[in-house]
C-alpha cells in the first residue's frame, strides 16, 4: 500500500493531484488545500586550491564515507551561492577562503539536484578535519586518489580543472550527469 502523505501546514492527509492551472501531479492537502512543491536541491561547493594542489576531504558522513570530495553541502535560505560554497567549505576544512568565479554547473536531474562550484584560493596555513571530515588534505594532480573519489561530478571537476590551470584560464562550464539507478 502506498505510504500516506502528510500536510506540513495542517497535519491533514494530502492526495497526488495535477492543480488548476498545472501540468503536473503535486501533494495536494484535503484539508487547507494547500499544494506542497517540490523541487530540485542545489548544492554548493568550491574547488579549493593552493600552488597547483586541491583541497579534498574524505567524507565522514553517508553516503560515500571515507570517499575523498571537494568540499560542499546543500545551501541554505538565505544565502547566495558564494556564501552557501565559502559556508561548506568552513564546516568541512576549517579554514576560511577566499571565493572565486563560479567555474561549473552540474545538472542532475534524474535525483533533482544541482551542483554549483566556484573557484577559491586557500590563503590560510590552517586546515583540518572536522565532523563531517575524516581528513583534509591537499593533493597535487598527480597523487588524486582517482578510484577513491566521491561522485561522478568530483572527477569530472579535477580534470577539467587541471587542463584548465595549465592554460590559466577558467571558462564557466555546465554539464549534465546521468545517474546510474542504484539497486
Ligand atoms: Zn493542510
Amino acid at each position: 500500500k502506498k505510504k500516506m502523505k502528510y500536510c506540513s501546514e495542517c497535519g491533514s492527509e494530502t492526495e497526488k493531484k495535477i492543480p488548476e492551472g498545472d501540468n503536473r501531479e503535486r501533494d495536494c492537502c484535503k484539508e487547507c488545500y494547500l499544494i506542497h512543491y517540490s523541487n530540485p536541491k542545489i548544492i554548493v561547493g568550491t574547488i579549493p586550491v593552493k600552488d597547483e594542489s586541491i583541497l579534498l576531504c574524505k567524507r565522514a558522513i553517508e553516503p560515500r564515507y571515507g570517499k575523498w570530495t571537494l568540499p560542499g553541502g546543500f545551501l541554505e535560505n538565505g544565502e547566495t551561492v558564494s556564501e552557501g560554497a565559502f559556508r561548506e567549505t568552513l564546516e568541512e576544512t576549517n579554514t576560511e577562503v577566499e571565493m572565486g568565479d563560479l567555474y561549473a554547473i552540474y545538472n542532475v536531474p534524474q535525483i533533482n539536484q544541482v551542483y554549483m562550484l566556484h573557484l577559491a584560493k586557500v590563503v590560510a596555513d590552517d586546515y583540518s578535519a572536522t565532523s563531517e571530515s575524516l581528513e583534509v588534505q591537499f593533493f597535487q594532480e598527480k597523487e588524486i586518489p582517482w578510484d577513491e573519489l566521491a561522485f561522478p561530478f568530483v572527477p569530472m571537476t579535477l580534470k577539467n580543472f587541471f587542463i584548465d590551470l595549465k592554460k590559466d584560464h577558467y571558462p564557466l562550464t555546465t554539464h549534465t550527469i546521468e545517474r546510474r539507478k542504484e539497486s
